[in-house]
């Protein structure tokens, strides 16, 4: 049986790591796919682990034999997904989690038309600064110019909200753990056309909320568009 294909994607800062390394541990048969990347190491990252850490040389050379299911350059730097990984996942039976950019997305839901796209966003401009700022005070490196310049990126970001299915507005933590457990969880019941329990129909019911088009979504999104000076929808 071929595995569902989960698409996560958000502005940096937004917490998409945090709450993918959170759902990781907590859902079974769910893999995360280890992208490929020009870009060096952070922190405690190692190879294989986080990603794939490749020279330039060896991207372009994975291109030219059609190694990737999609691929973008993300601030300078290639980013990519193998297509081995699908493969792999659906093989053992399990779902898989790409933790991509919108590029990225984009290219992805043209090639996999029914898969599960999710863009989790900050709650405000404001609190994604602070955020941005506090991670790069933990990691002993502060950069005026790098913030701002992901800010930027992030405003360019969030313009793509229509393309997802899902939005999550991270703002407490525990609360967006729990949401992204639900859409996860909800798309497999509704794939395998199983009955609901009274607790999956109130899971089915916390994802709803996250959808795209959701009544509970347009009112967060609301605020996320103001706070980056963006049109909100009439
Ligand atoms: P991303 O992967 O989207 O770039 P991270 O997961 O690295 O973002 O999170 C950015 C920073 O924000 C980290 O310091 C993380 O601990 C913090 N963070 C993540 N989610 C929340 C939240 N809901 N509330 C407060 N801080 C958060
Ligand atoms: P970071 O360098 O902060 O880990 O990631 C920067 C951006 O690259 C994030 O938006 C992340 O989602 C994106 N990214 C990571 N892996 C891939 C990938 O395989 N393909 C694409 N298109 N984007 C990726």
């Amino acid at each position: 049986m071929a595995g569902i294909l989960y698409i996560i994607s958000a502005p940096s800062g937004s917490g998409k790591s945090t709450l993918v390394n959170e759902v990781r541990r907590i859902i079974p048969n769910l893999e995360f796919s280890v992208s490929y990347t020009t870009r060096s190491p952070r922190g405690s990252e190692r190879d294989g682990l986080e990603y794939h850490f490749v020279t330039r040389e060896e991207f372009e050379r994975m291109i030219a034999n059609q190694d990737f299911l999609e691929y973008a350059e993300v601030f300078g730097n290639y980013y990519g997904t193998a297509k081995r990984f699908l493969h792999e996942a659906a093989d053992r039976g399990n779902d898989l989690l790409l933790d991509i950019d919108v590029q990225g997305a984009a290219q992805m839901k043209a090639k996999v038309p029914d898969c599960v796209s999710i863009l989790v966003l900050p709650p405000s401009r404001q609190i994604l600064e602070k955020r941005l700022r506090n991670r790069s005070v933990s990691e002993g490196v502060v950069s005026d110019e790098v913030i701002e310049r992901r800010l930027h990126g992030a405003r360019k970001e969030i313009e793509n909200f229509p393309k997802y299915d899902y939005i999550l507005v991270n703002d407490r933590l525990e609360d967006s753990v729990d949401c992204l457990e639900a859409i996860i969880l909800s798309e497999r019941r509704r794939r395998a056309g199983q009955a609901l329990s009274f607790e999956e129909k109130q899971s089915a019911e916390l994802a709803s909320e996250c959808l795209q088009k959701s009544r509970t979504t347009a009112r967060k999104l609301k605020d996320v568009l103001e706070s980056f000076s963006l049109p909100t929808q009439a």
